[in-house]
């Protein structure tokens, strides 16, 4: 998990490829069971807050409100959605004596503790064996192949994804001041009941060409409804050509291309 004020360098191991064997084991019978799942600071990109709330059971709506701290960053569009601790021990909401109670759908940096992936695309360890014990625990794992049991490459998949909504937004200082297009954003990327609502309860279909197959997709998966958010945003904030404005929904006399 990633934690702002776990910085700590002692021991902590150089930069690794996939190939690295790193010595790390997670059981019930660590010293520091749970330890790691208190006062940490863990960012939610859309597709964290889709399997936590699916996993709860629970509206985007509700689990926004209920568990997350969204905090707006100047001049950028996309806030920073954070998993909110518990007030009073500053437990993350979802840990028990048992482990965590979403651990398969657990966000990404939970499942990339207690490595840490850099820009480059290797790793490097984020806490060392005095804090995070099963790192003295008798056991070796390839990176690549534990990558694959923590369930990561779904989650880099998706968040390869939002990064391409992310990295344009973030390299440009955006002018707006109309907070409908910062609500229209946040719903489409992270409140992704609503976003449903508006696309079949509204008259998006009827003003843009989207083909019966794909509609039947967005009905049935939230992981393709996120992917049609995502090209949402390209079409609405970049201008990109991932949507065709029907012909009838085109205004006469002010032709759309
Ligand atoms: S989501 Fe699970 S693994 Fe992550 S901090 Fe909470 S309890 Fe721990
Ligand atoms: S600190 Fe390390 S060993 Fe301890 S519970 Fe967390 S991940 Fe497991």
């Amino acid at each position: 998990m990633r934690k702002s004020n776990r910085t700590g360098t002692s021991g902590v191991a150089a930069r690794m490829d996939v190939e690295h064997l790193f010595q790390f084991n997670c059981a019930p019978d660590v010293p520091c069971f749970t330890e790691c799942c208190r006062d940490i600071t863990i960012v939610l990109t859309p597709y964290d807050v889709l399997r936590l709330k699916n996993a709860l059971g629970m509206d985007s709506d509700i689990f926004l409100d209920r568990y997350t701290i969204i905090i707006p960053k100047e001049k950028l569009l996309i806030p920073m959605v954070v998993l909110k601790m518990n007030e009073d021990d500053k437990r993350c909401p979802f840990v028990s004596e048992k482990g965590c109670t979403v651990y398969a759908d657990r966000p990404w940096p939970c499942r990339m503790y207690p490595l840490d992936m850099k820009d480059d695309g290797t790793f490097s360890l984020i806490t060392d064996s005095s804090r995070c014990k099963g790192l003295k625990e008798n056991s070796k794992n390839r990176i690549s192949t534990w990558l694959i049991e923590q369930g990561v490459p779904m989650y880099d998949e998706m968040n390869h994804l939002f990064s391409q909504v992310t990295s344009p937004l973030q390299a440009q200082e955006l002018d707006i001041d109309n907070p409908n297009i910062y609500q229209m954003t946040f719903m489409s990327l992270y409140n992704l009941d609503k976003f449903r609502n508006f696309v079949f309860k509204s008259t998006f279909l009827d003003r843009f060409d989207i083909d019966t197959v794909a509609i039947e997709k967005l009905k049935r998966s939230d992981v393709e409804l996120l992917k049609f958010a995502f090209d949402w945003i390209k079409f609405g904030i970049f201008g990109q050509k991932t949507f065709q404005v029907k012909e009838s929904a085109i205004p006469k006399g002010n032709p759309v291309e």
